[in-house]
């Protein structure tokens, strides 16, 4: 008898599921994902026992269309991406239509939304584990769209039991990737509060639709915070390293960063955040780039970092990691090189024209 067999497409589903959603961070980076992508200009995140017992993205963005229910949480179904040939040109966060039915399989999972034109009626829809639409119901609703999340891995025990007892190192992890979402957003409203099992509703912090990611910086870490920060506007010539392979680019580093001088930095590199065209992504070797450089300026100290490297959509890769926060840069060394060069000139130069402390 054959021992090699399919494995059945219920368990396939969990197993993937698994993969794309793999912590708290991961379900909340695609629900506000979802809502940026729907444009929406106001977007809340409500935890319920630190997201133990619930997880809720509130937008006020375009809502779903009723001929869109029966697919929205279907696997690989996406209003983003028609074909790979478009991950190139992408301009979305998302492409892979896996989040909203990776979640039916691991949550008790709903979503409430509604139209423009829909008036103040919405739609509550439900579904199967396996992405299917359930049914649905008539419920009052403003303009946008809702998901609930409840009992995330209620179905991986060592998953759920890893989430409860860490749930303050997570908890942090989130609160920081929601910074980040906030301060990068401009002209969108963001606010995270969490409803602790006993007491009151704590609000962790919110944004005011500002124009700038200055305003957003000072909404979420405090006004204060600017006193210390200058701006980082650096454009890297980036030259062919095989001629005929690639055209001469300019890559973008735009944000803020402290003042290279001793006192103006961090005790600790806690509020660092990294961004490839406004998408919030890990990016290791650039920030050790940019502490190593940081160092040679203030010894003892770490840099405050926001920044955005604004470059061509074909100069990197998205598609690395299920969770997408891998980014492969195409010609990372020599990209880190200029950037390390530029750096130094922009601190060396502030460093000049800020008069030196009295003795
Ligand atoms: P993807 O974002 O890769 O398309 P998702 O599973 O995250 O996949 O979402 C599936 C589809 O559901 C999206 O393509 C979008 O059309 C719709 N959708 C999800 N979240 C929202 C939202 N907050 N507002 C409007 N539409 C949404
Ligand atoms: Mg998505």
């Amino acid at each position: 008898m054959a021992s090699i067999k399919a494995i059945e497409s219920r368990s396939v589903h969990q197993i993937q599921s698994g993969q794309v959603i793999v912590d708290l961070c991961s379900v909340v980076k695609e629900l506000v994902e979802n809502s940026l992508d729907a444009g929406a200009s106001s977007i809340e995140v409500r935890f319920r026992n630190n997201g133990i017992d619930a997880i809720e993205v509130q937008d006020n963005g375009s809502g779903i269309a009723p001929a869109d229910y029966e697919t929205v949480a279907l696997k690989h179904y996406t209003s983003k991406l028609a074909s790979y040939a478009d991950l190139t040109s992408l301009s979305t966060f998302g492409f892979r239509g896996e989040a909203l039915s990776s979640l039916c399989a691991l949550s008790d999972f709903h979503i409430l939304t509604a139209r423009a034109t829909d008036g103040a009626k919405g739609t509550r829809l439900d579904f199967e584990i396996s992405g299917k639409l359930r049914g649905t119901s008539v419920v009052a609703c403003q303009k946008g769209t809702t998901v609930v999340v409840e009992n995330l891995f209620k179905n991986l025990p060592v998953r759920r039991r890893e989430l409860e007892r860490n749930v303050k190192r997570e908890y942090g992890k989130v609160l920081t990737l929601l910074q980040a979402y906030a301060c990068i957003s401009t002209g969108v409203k963001v606010a995270v509060s969490n409803q602790p099992k006993k007491g009151k509703k704590v609000v962790a912090f919110a944004t005011n639709a500002n124009p700038t990611t200055r305003e957003n910086i000072a909404n979420v870490y405090g006004a204060k915070t600017l006193t210390a920060l200058i701006p980082l506007d650096l454009s890297l010539e980036m030259v062919p390293t095989e001629p005929g392979h690639d055209s001469p680019h300019t890559v973008h580093l735009r944000g803020h960063i402290s003042r290279p001088v001793v006192g103006e930095g961090r005790q600790t590199p806690d509020r660092q955040m990294f961004f490839v065209n406004a998408r919030p992504c890990a990016l290791p070797q650039v920030s050790k780039a940019i502490n190593e450089v940081y160092k040679s300026y203030n010894i003892t100290q770490s840099p405050f970092i926001f920044a955005n490297l604004v470059m061509d959509t074909n100069a990197y890769d998205v598609n690395v990691s299920p969770d997408k926060r891998t980014i492969l840069l195409h010609d990372q060394a020599a990209l880190l090189d200029t950037l390390k060069e530029s750096l130094h000139a922009m601190f060396a130069a502030h460093e000049q024209s800020v008069p030196a402390a009295m003795p």
